[in-house]
This record gives structure tokens, C-alpha cells and sequence, in this order.
């Protein structure tokens, strides 16, 4: 079996046994420094959701592949800086990172001059790691109505990267409770190492990178 086959197997039996329905969680296969030869394996496995972590190494592998693949779809799940957020507007499908308004005035901005918005969620730092990007916790509902209503966004959803020496689960729970009591309905939350538990706390997408392709380059 297939390390793609095998993962889906594993998110629909971790959907099943949430009592959820398999569709409702998506897998976005990570390619962030992987070889393109893995990256071609896993396309031809028909894998067609994809996430990235810096815009230019992005554009540089997706560029034209994009042509090639009508369904491919992109999203920007690493730090995204105002100054780059006309070149992530143009390339992705969804950021998944807006955590401050200074970035939400940048691709508010980006999406009136190309004319189209790409999907947005809100990444907050549910471990309040000062190292970590993020929106805190206590200053989430007050910073998605902003991003709404003050830059006009289409916020959808939130994303989370727990401590890496925590337990996820509570993360995973106080994500989903933000995003229930704000009205949003995609949660991006689960990796390789805990996408099951993440799906038994209402993930809709995990963002699977080394479970799926191997280790990364580094
Ligand atoms: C790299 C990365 C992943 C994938 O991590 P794995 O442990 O390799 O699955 C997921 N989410 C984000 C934000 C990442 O940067």
C-alpha cells in the first residue's frame, strides 16, 4: 500500500471512529522541502491538496505544475510577511496564517487590486508560545470579527500548532471551541505525529508532511 493510501486509510478510520464522516477531513500532504520526485509520486497517487510553508520556494515549485493540474489546490501554512502577501494572493487557494492586522490590512489590500480573496483562516497560538506566530487566545474572537468586518476577509476557519512537548488534545479542543462560538466551520489542526486525535476534536484538515512523503531535506 501506498504511504498516501495509507494515510487516508488512517484519517477515515480515525473520521469513522469519531463517528464523522470520512469526507469531512481533507488531507493537505505538506511539501514543504521535499524532493520533487516524492512531490510527483503523491500527485500521481492523485493527491491534490497541498501545502506550503514559504511563498517563494511555492512559486518556484508550483508555478507551472499549476498548469498541468486543474484541481491543484495550494495552501500557505508558514509565516507570511505584509510585504509578500500580493505574491501569496496570487499563487494560493487559501493563507492559513492571517494572525495580526497589520497582515490583514496587506492581503485585505492585495485582494481588492487582483480582485479575488483567497480563503482565509486565522492561526492562533493556543500554547501562547512567544516563539510561535499566532493570534493568543483571549484576543482571538475581538481580532476574527476585525479580519471580517474592518478588512473584509472571508475568515473560514483556524489553524493551530500546539507546543511540541504538550499533550495536542487540549489544544485541539480550545481551537475548536474558538472557532464554534465565532460561527466557523474549518478546522486545520493535526500533523503526523497526531492527526488522529486531531480529528477526533473536529479537525476538517490535517496537514500531513512527513508521515506521507519521508523525512525533509533540511
Ligand atoms: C511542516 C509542517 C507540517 C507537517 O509536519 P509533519 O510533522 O512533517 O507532518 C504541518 N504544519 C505546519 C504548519 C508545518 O510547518
Amino acid at each position: 500500500m501506498g504511504a498516501r493510501q495509507d494515510i487516508v486509510a488512517r484519517i477515515e478510520a480515525a473520521a469513522k471512529a469519531a463517528g464523522r464522516a470520512a469526507e469531512s477531513v481533507s488531507l493537505v500532504a505538506v511539501s514543504k522541502l521535499q524532493p520533487d520526485a516524492r512531490v510527483e509520486a503523491v500527485l500521481g497517487a492523485g493527491q491534490r491538496l497541498f501545502g506550503e510553508n514559504r511563498v517563494q520556494e511555492a512559486e518556484a515549485r508550483w508555478r507551472e505544475r499549476r498548469g498541468q493540474y486543474a484541481d491543484l489546490r495550494l495552501r500557505l501554512i508558514g509565516p507570511l510577511q505584509s510585504n509578500k502577501a500580493e505574491a501569496a494572493v496570487r499563487l494560493f487557494d487559501a493563507i492559513d496564517v492571517l494572525d495580526r492586522p497589520k497582515l490583514a490590512a496587506a492581503l485585505a489590500d492585495a485582494a481588492q487590486k487582483i480582485g479575488k480573496s483567497p480563503d482565509i483562516l486565522v492561526q492562533v497560538n493556543t500554547g501562547e508560545e512567544p516563539q510561535k506566530a499566532g493570534i493568543a487566545p483571549g484576543e482571538a474572537d475581538s481580532f476574527i470579527r476585525a479580519a471580517r468586518q474592518t478588512f473584509g476577509l472571508p475568515v473560514v476557519g483556524l489553524m493551530c500548532i500546539p507546543p511540541a512537548d504538550e499533550e495536542p488534545a487540549m489544544h485541539f479542543a480550545l481551537l475548536a471551541k474558538i472557532a464554534a462560538r465565532n460561527g466557523l466551520s474549518e478546522l486545520s489542526m493535526g500533523m503526523s505525529g497526531d492527526f488522529e486525535s486531531a480529528i477526533r476534536f473536529g479537525a476538517t484538515m490535517v496537514r500531513v508532511g512527513s508521515a506521507l512523503f519521508g523525512a525533509r531535506e533540511n
